[in-house]
C-alpha cells in the first residue's frame, strides 16, 4: 500500500463539499500541503484514490504527475463498482499520459470521466479487442 508522498491532487480536484467545489484549491492547502491535516474532514480521510491501492499501477502514474486520478464509485442504484478517471490538474485529462491510462482501463470496464470543467462527464469502455 502506497501513502500519497507529495501529492495532493485530490485537493484541488474532489472538492470537498464542505469546504471547496471541485476543480478549485482547497483553502486549507498550501505548498507544504495540508494545514489542518490532523484536524481535517472525515471526506478527506476516507478518500482513497486507487493508485494508492492498486500495485498494477505504476509509480509514475501518480495522480499529480499523470494528470488524472483514478477511483471507484459505488452505483446507488444497483451498489456495483465503477470507475471514474477525473482531472487532476488544469487540463490534466488531455494529457497523453493520462488518455493512454484511460484508454487501457477502458479495455476492461466503463470509465466514467470527469473534465475540468467540472460539466464534462462521459463514459467509455469496454473496448472490443
Ligand atoms: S490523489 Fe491519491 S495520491 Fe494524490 S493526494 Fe489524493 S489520495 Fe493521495
Ligand atoms: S482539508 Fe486538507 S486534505 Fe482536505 S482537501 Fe483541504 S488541503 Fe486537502
Amino acid at each position: 500500500m502506497r501513502d500519497c508522498g507529495g501529492c495532493t491532487a485530490c485537493c484541488w480536484s474532489m472538492g470537498v463539499a464542505s469546504l471547496t467545489p471541485p476543480f478549485e484549491s482547497c483553502r486549507h492547502i498550501d505548498g507544504r500541503g495540508c494545514l489542518i491535516y490532523d484536524t481535517k474532514p472525515e471526506d478527506c480521510t476516507k478518500f482513497r484514490c486507487l493508485w494508492l491501492d492498486d500495485v498494477d499501477m505504476p509509480d509514475e502514474a501518480r495522480p499529480d504527475l499523470i494528470g488524472v486520478i483514478f477511483y471507484l464509485i459505488v452505483d446507488p442504484v444497483d451498489g456495483s463498482d465503477h470507475l471514474a478517471a477525473r482531472s487532476s490538474a488544469p487540463g490534466g485529462i488531455q494529457r497523453t499520459s493520462a488518455q493512454t491510462l484511460i484508454e487501457i482501463a477502458s479495455r476492461r470496464m466503463e470509465v466514467s470521466i470527469v473534465h475540468d470543467d467540472a460539466v464534462t462527464m462521459r463514459k467509455v469502455g469496454p473496448i472490443e479487442v
